[in-house]
Order: C-alpha cells, then structure tokens, then sequence
C-alpha cells in the first residue's frame, strides 16, 4: 500500500476525524474501523507512521527511534498487539550494559563483575565513601544529587549515575529534585543491588516474574521481526482495507466546532492544500500545546497553560559499519562525559531482520538534546561525523569501516515534568473536556505523560468506548503507567489510581 494512493482520496465527512497516526491514534482508527466507524486519520509525517514508535528505513536497514520493547501487564494490549500482527512477533533475548572508563557493566549489575572491574582501589573507595555516606549522611536531601549519594555513596554515583542521568535530562544533577530520584531508585539500596548481583553471578537468580524482577531484570523480550514500525503499518493497512483513510503529510491546521450542529471542521494542510474534515468527534494524539494553540476561538489555556509544557528532544546517528557484529547487547548506556552519546543501539540484536547485510552492523547512537541546540542544528554529515569519532573513542569500532549513515530527528520525545506541569495539564483538560464533550486527548504528548506504547493504547481504547458509548465512561487520566485502568469510581479513588511515570523536575532554588 502505498502512501500516495492513501493519500490521494480527500475525504469531507467522517464520524471520528483522528489527528496522529502514532500507536494512539492508529489503536483507535483501528478499533473504531471494526466498529463500522467512518474515520479518517491526518499525520503529518509524509512517509511513517508510529510517531515515536516508528521504524525508519535507510538504504535497506531498519532502526527503531530507540529500540522499543514490547510488553504490556494489560492483557488487552497484548491481545490487541497479536491481533494486529499475528505471525510477526520474536522473542528476543535481552542484554545491555553500561559502559564506563572502558569497561563494560552488566546491566543490572554483577557484583564480581563489577568489582573486578571496578579494581581493588577503586572498589575500597566506593566502599568507604558508602560508609562515609551512611555514617554522616546529608540531612539536608533536595537534589537528585544529594539522594543519590546519601543511598549509594559519591563514589558509585559519580560512577553509575551522574553522567548519564544529566544527559538524557539535560540538567545538572544538583539542580533536578530528590522526590524524582526517591521515586525512580525507591527500594535499590546498594546492599540489595550486591546481594542481586552475587545471586545473578551465581545463577541463583532465575525468577523474572517477582519484584523488581518485573521492572528491571527481563531477560527476554517481544519484538516484531522489523520493528515496531511493522505493527502500525499494519494497523494502517488494516484502517485502510476497512474503508477508511490515513492521509500521510497533513499537518493540522485549524479545530472548529459548529454551535449549532456540535460537529467540529478540522482543516488539515496537506501537499495539494487545505482538507477541511467534517466530524462528530475528534481524537487527538498531537502534543497538548499545539491542539489548544489550534481550536478555534482559542480557549483560555491556549494562552495561560499551554505555552508553559516543555520537551526534551531527540535524535539518532544510524551507522553502517563493515563488521559481523560489534557487540551482542541490544544497547550500551554510556556513562562518558568524553562523550555525548548517551546510549547505543545495536540494530542486529533488536532483530536479525533489521540488518539485511551480513557483513554490516547497524548501531543508533543516542544523543538527547533541546530542539533548535547544537546538536539539533547540526548538520547530518556533521553528526556522523561525531557519531563515528565517538565510536572510535569508545573503542567500539574503527572509523574506516563506517561505510554509511543516517540521521534521524525526534521533537519532542519526552514531555518534561517541571515543577508546574501538572496543574497546567489540569487547567488544559478541566477547560477543553468541560466544554467541548466530542473532543478526546489521548497517547503520550496528547495527554504530556511519559509513558510507553502500551499505555498510549489504552488510553485510545478507553476513548473509543467512551464514543461508543456516547459519553464519558471512562477516565482515561485514570489509566497508570502499566496501563492498568479502572473504570470511573469517586475522584478519591481516581487520584490514588492515577500514577505516571516519573521524570525529574528542577530543584526550586531556595529564594
Ligand atoms: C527513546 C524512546 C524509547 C522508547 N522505548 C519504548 C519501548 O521500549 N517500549 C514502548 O512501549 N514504548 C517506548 N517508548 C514510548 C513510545 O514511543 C510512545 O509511548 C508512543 O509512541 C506514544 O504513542 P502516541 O501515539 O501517543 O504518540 P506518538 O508516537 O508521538 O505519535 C503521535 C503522532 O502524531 C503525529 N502528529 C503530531 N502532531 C501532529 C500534527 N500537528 N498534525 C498531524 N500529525 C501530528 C506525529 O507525527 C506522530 O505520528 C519510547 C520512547 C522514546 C522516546
């Protein structure tokens, strides 16, 4: 199916008009096309669809926008994700480490390993400054920082955390809050990561289904065999052949709702001009701040909250490197400051399928950065350029046998919780679901929560309900970070439900 004929019909009239054709809007064109729905999805990407969980093509290699593993604790994602891709799932087995100073760290840690590793000096000293940091610890915690040290020690944190944890936020860990850091390591002290660690260097520790097990150790994983790019061409495939429309390369322009009738004009642009989409609903996946910023007269929170949610951005440097294989892990964390990748994929472990040449590898080097930086302004041939002096300097391959690269850019790939982002996230959906009961935020930007696949999924398969329903049934804010959900209940049980992954927030700098 190709791009242009989905895009080539202009359809006016539809029951729900869709705007994204990430997992959360395709997830609901999809259902709402079983149904018997007249949708029509608009995406403004001209080739992709998946948004962040596409997979790009260059030259016959496939990448992933990062690797995207597929697991879900809800049972209806995972009994969606085989109904869309029947035949096409791998088990893969998981291995990634982190690399620091040379070495390579399993990860989750070995306690031989690591010590071994580490050296018998540098092994003391994190034992000391542990002591030091259990026996005096700051009693003052208000950083990540500070938190990090008083549970690990300066040594071990400047060894596994600092580094890493300031590139992919993009701020110094004194400044980033100690609630996030309590939140995110809550329960790793490092007398559980050593008694874990000497039990995985003894095979005592086979049991991936307990504790933190769940979270951290899996040993393998699903994938479908050409990336999660596989799944959603599929569903779009699927939207299609139920007489529906995905229109590729239109972006949204302008959100109308008529006073009278209650159906909304979409207007999308697109390569032959403005589509105007005449609808009774309207989903949409697009960042909140663009869909407020877009409806028609602006409401309130277009100007008083919207503006204030913030991004971190993305990107890939794709290498093509002349070698078999160059590690077997699916991804090394880089702990570097000689260095500003932050993380390396290696495509071939992701799936064989990916890298159609034996004798080439493929890896992604991970680099996190603010739309519009350097980095981001960088030119392509100037961040290949970076990415294969960083290899070298890694030790991970030989600049002359990179024979090629590509460059892939994601805006917005995380939606930053800063200290106000909550209340301005409140204010947006109190005022946009009060007043307009046919308009439905869903997925990952769509609602700022920074969640996976599979929680995007379920917040569109909540809205389709809900249309179908012909009201609000459920509450799809409700929907926590495993994708778990629970139908509405008094909004005393919704708070406590409701959980979303966290990120960092800035330290409020004492006046
Ligand atoms: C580095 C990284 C690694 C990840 N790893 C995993 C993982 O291992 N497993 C996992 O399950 N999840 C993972 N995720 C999360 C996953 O990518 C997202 O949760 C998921 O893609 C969200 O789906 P969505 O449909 O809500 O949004 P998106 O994927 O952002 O899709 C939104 C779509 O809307 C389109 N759009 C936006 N604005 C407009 C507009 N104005 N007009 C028209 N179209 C528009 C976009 O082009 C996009 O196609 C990862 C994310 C990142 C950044």
């Amino acid at each position: 199916m190709t791009d242009a004929r989905i895009s080539k019909s202009r359809p006016t009239s539809a029951d729900v008009a869709i705007i994204g054709a990430g997992p959360a809007g395709l997830t609901a064109a999809y259902q709402l096309t079983q149904q018997g729905y007249k949708v029509t999805v608009i995406e403004k990407d001209p080739v992709y669809v998946g948004g962040i969980s596409r997979t790009v093509e260059h030259e016959g290699f496939r990448f992933d926008i990062g690797g995207h593993r597929f697991f879900s604790k809800s049972q209806e994602v995972v009994d969606l994700w085989n109904e869309i891709l029947p035949d096409d799932f791998i088990q893969r087995p998981r291995m990634s480490r982190i690399y620091y100073e040379g070495k390579f760290y399993s990860y989750p840690l070995r306690a031989f390993e690591a010590l071994w590793n580490l050296g018998v000096v540098r092994s003391t000293l994190c034992m000391i400054s542990y002591a030091q940091a259990k026996l005096l610890p700051n009693r003052n915690v208000r950083s990540f920082e500070d938190w990090t040290i008083n549970q690990f020690g300066r040594k071990l944190y400047s060894i596994f955390f600092k580094t890493y944890t300031e590139k992919v936020w993009g701020m110094p860990c004194d400044e980033m809050s100690a609630d996030w850091a309590a939140q995110r390591i809550k329960g790793l002290s490092l007398g559980a990561a050593v008694l874990d660690g000497l039990k995985r260097s003894l095979g005592l520790n086979k049991k991936p289904n307990d504790g933190m097990a769940t979270k951290t150790l899996l040993e393998t994983f699903r994938y479908p065999r050409l990336g999660p790019g596989m799944m959603w061409d599929a569903a779009r495939d699927k939207v299609v052949a139920g007489g529906n429309h995905v229109l590729m390369a239109h972006s949204f322009k302008q959100l109308t709702q008529d006073q009278v009738s209650g159906r909304w004009r979409l207007t999308a642009n697109g390569p032959d001009g403005d589509v105007v989409i005449d609808a009774a609903h309207v989903i949409s996946s697009a960042p909140m701040r663009e869909l407020a910023a877009r409806i028609h007269p602006l409401p309130a929170c277009a100007l008083s909250a919207a503006p204030s949610l913030k991004y971190r951005d993305f990107l890939t440097v794709a290498l093509k490197i002349r070698s078999e294989d160059l590690f077997p892990d699916n991804w090394i964390y880089i702990h570097d400051s000689k260095v500003q990748v932050g993380r390396v994929q290696n495509f071939r472990s992701w799936s064989p399928e990916m890298v159609p040449d034996p004798a080439i590898a493929c890896v992604g080097l991970e680099y996190f950065c603010f739309e519009g930086d350097g980095l981001w302004a960088s030119s392509d041939d100037d961040l290949i350029a970076l990415a294969t002096r960083e290899m070298a300097i890694l030790g991970l391959c030989d600049p002359k046998d990179v024979v090629g690269g590509a460059v892939v850019r994601q805006e917005k790939a995380y939606p930053v919780y800063d200290d106000d982002y909550a209340a301005h996230v409140e204010t947006m959906r109190s005022e946009l679901e009060a007043r307009y009961p046919t308009l439905h935020m869903v997925g990952r930007n769509g609602m700022h929560r920074y969640n996976n696949q599979d929680h995007a999924m379920m917040t569109a398969m909540l809205t389709v309900r809900n249309i179908v329903a012909g009201e609000r049934v459920y509450d799809i804010w409700g929907v926590n970070e495993d994708a778990e959900y629970h139908e509405s209940g008094t909004e005393g049980e919704q708070a406590a439900l409701a959980s979303v992954r966290d990120v960092p927030a800035r330290v409020t700098k004492a006046a």
